[in-house]
């Protein structure tokens, strides 16, 4: 059953669209990611979704009502955002269990409800804290536990680990998935970051300029994009694109189906740079003013400057029209 479904929602700031005939529906339990660059309107989604906007245009519904026209607490949902305010007055436990004591929920069952929540994110050592006394990792995670708290199965997240570092984002994110799945939550998530799409979620709806530009899963993206855009923006490092021989459009090729040969392979250029990631190399290549970007296995002994062929498999081509759009044939692509 689809959890949330939202049909051509609409969201106009004067003349210009942040949100433009947006349909989608998220079914019950999944996690589903919206991705995009900065200004391409996934945090108005939500932001519409979670009523603290009303839309121009269009319906959202929760649980297979309407919920358009109602206020945010009427929609038995749970808000994560990125600037969550934790009071800073209160001690971890009362933060956590606050939007309980506001529905007028008892304190033996807030109690209840809070050992086992703090137990789920981690924090049962810390609950007499003030948010001052915690890492930011461990605000977040106050601020996780008050949407779990709240036991209502639909959540919504913004940007929840934009200031995290690098390690922290990765041990939460693992954690948010793990959550979402034991706890068997439905799950809209807004990120700008192609890994947190990709490692968490079930499917990935990818915005661009206020439209869905696709909506698949992480494979689906990465393996059929189906424009350039998305064949651009999922994947590190992007899609290399070449000219199609015959003009008309362009071919892609990821750069770890690109292989460096020793002899002329279907292309050759010479070495611009060498980018050592430690199990990996990556090594741009120039080839008629482009920059191709192979990833090669371990380190590499090229050196800059030097001249090497590039080949690949015909099957790693993507093609793609003169509308930057997903060519459903395959043309070959000839030697040149
Ligand atoms: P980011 O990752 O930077 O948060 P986003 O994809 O979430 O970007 P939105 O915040 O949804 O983008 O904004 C979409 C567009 O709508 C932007 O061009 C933004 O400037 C505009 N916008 C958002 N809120 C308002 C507002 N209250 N008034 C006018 N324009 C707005």
């Amino acid at each position: 059953m689809s959890e949330i479904t939202v049909a051509n929602l609409t969201k106009a700031f004067g003349p210009h669209k942040a949100v433009d005939g947006v349909s989608f529906t998220v079914s019950s339990g999944e996690f589903v990611v919206l991705l995009g660059p900065s200004g391409c309107g996934k945090s108005t989604t939500l932001r519409l979704i979670a009523g603290l906007e009303p839309p121009s245009a269009g319906s959202i519904s929760i649980h297979g009502h309407d919920v358009t026209r109602l206020g945010p607490s009427q929609r038995q949902i749970s808000m994560v955002f990125q600037s969550y305010a934790v009071f800073p007055h209160l001690d971890v436990a009362r933060n956590i269990t606050f939007g309980l004591e506001v529905r007028g929920v008892s304190k033996a069952e807030r109690q209840q409800r809070l050992a086992r929540v703090a137990d789920i994110v981690g924090l049962t050592p810390y609950l007499a804290r003030k948010p001052g006394q915690l890492s930011g990792g461990q605000r977040q995670r106050v601020a996780l536990a008050r949407a779990i708290i709240s036991e209502r199965p639909v959540c919504l997240m913004d940007e929840p680990l934009s200031n995290l570092d690098a390690k922290l984002r990765h041990e939460m994110r693992v954690e948010i998935r793990e959550l979402q799945q034991r706890l068997g939550m439905t799950m809209l998530y807004v990120t700008h970051d192609q890994i947190e799409a990709m490692t968490m979620a079930d499917r990935v709806i990818l915005m661009k300029d206020g439209r869905i530009e696709q909506d698949g899963t992480p494979a689906d993206l990465y393996e059929r994009p189906r424009t350039m855009f998305a064949a651009r923006f999922v994947g590190l490092p992007p899609m290399n694109f070449i000219p199609a021989p015959d003009e008309s459009g362009t071919v892609g090729i990821r750069a770890e189906d690109l292989k460096l040969t020793s002899g002329a392979g279907r292309l050759s250029g010479s070495v611009a740079g060498i980018e050592y990631l430690g199990a990996d190399t990556l090594v741009s290549v120039e080839w008629q003013g482009l920059s191709l970007i192979a990833r090669v296995a371990g380190a590499s002994l090229l050196k800059r400057g030097e001249t090497v062929g590039l080949s690949w498999d015909d099957a790693a081509e993507h093609h793609f029209d003169i509308r930057e759009q997903r060519r459903p044939v395959a043309r070959q692509f000839e030697h040149v």
